[in-house]
């Protein structure tokens, strides 16, 4: 019988929130994978659990846990994993434990508990049925460039994380690159005694920042790119000019129109005639 990888979610700021099976979950685990195994020991302090025997996870040495974790579980020991805060491997170690575990056939579980992303996006106001989770941008670069313009064309409300000193900066780049009225919720400090979110536009949101100096834990939530004004008649006809100019027939260059505007094969058709007969 393997052992059971257990991921263990923390709070993200207030010690009220640990999820109610996690000291069970840390109490039954012959190891308990932390990213700081001082933190972490506060924790368990706080939950009554003794003393763990912890292995160091984070962005260096998680590669090598792996194994080590796989070994354990195979040897019927069963492990647990909790982050800094929050639920593991989102924005977090974890990934790679559980990617490793799964290969090698051991049960994966978790207990449940605070994302600052899932809070954050409940309290925006802006839609959460269907969102996007950027997490931190790349801090510059043309990797940077590529990932704000996709939250730019993105129609799904997207979360992201950043950084205090880095606030103002990616405020004023996500205005330039999505338009400067675009809204934007500011979560701070969630679950804290200074807890705040700040609804706003993008531009708003960054002149605010200037004007403050940002301290905390932030997550912006950005409202989705606004749906595209579906594309009139004379639209339609310009693109099909454009395309049986090129040679194509009646019937390529409607389909052709139809899928780029996403219209009605029969109405593209219908224009097609209209403009191949000079109407
Ligand atoms: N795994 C964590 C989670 O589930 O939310 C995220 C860990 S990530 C290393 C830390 C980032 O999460 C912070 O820089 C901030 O963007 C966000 N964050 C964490 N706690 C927060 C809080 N209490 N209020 C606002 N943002 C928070």
């Amino acid at each position: 019988m393997t052992g059971t990888l257990t991921l263990v979610a923390t709070p993200i700021g207030n010690l009220g929130d640990v999820p109610p099976r996690a000291a069970a979950a840390l109490a039954g685990a012959a190891i308990v994978c932390c990213e700081d195994t001082r933190r972490t020991g506060r924790l368990l302090e706080h939950l009554g659990v003794p003393k763990a025997t912890y292995l160091v996870v984070n962005e260096h040495t998680e590669h090598g846990a792996a194994a080590e974790v796989v070994e354990a579980l195979q040897r019927g020991e069963d492990v647990a994993l909790v982050t800094d805060a929050g639920t593991p491997g989102i924005s977090d170690p974890g990934g790679r434990i559980v990617r490793a575990a799964l290969d090698a056939g051991c049960a994966v579980t978790m207990v449940p508990g605070p994302s600052a992303a899932v809070m954050a996006i409940v309290l925006s106001g802006l839609d959460a049925a269907r969102f996007v989770f950027e997490g931190f941008l790349p801090r510059s670069g043309e990797a940077r460039d590529e990932r704000i313009a996709d939250v730019a064309r993105e129609p799904r409300t997207t979360v992201v994380y950043e950084a205090p000193h880095r606030l103002e900066r990616t405020l004023a780049d996500l205005a330039a690159a999505c338009g400067p009225e675009r809204r934007v919720a500011v979560a701070r400090e969630l679950t804290k005694l200074h807890e705040e979110v700040r609804r706003s536009t993008l531009a708003e949101a960054a002149a605010h920042a200037r004007a403050v100096e940002p301290r905390g834990e932030y997550v912006l939530v950005v409202e989705g790119a606004p749906a595209a004004a579906p594309a009139g008649d004379d639209e339609l006809r310009a693109a099909l000019r454009s395309v049986l100019g090129a040679g194509a027939s009646v019937r390529d260059a409607a389909a052709d129109v139809a899928v780029r505007f996403g219209v009605p094969r029969n109405r593209a058709y219908d224009l097609a005639l209209d403009v191949a007969a000079g109407r």
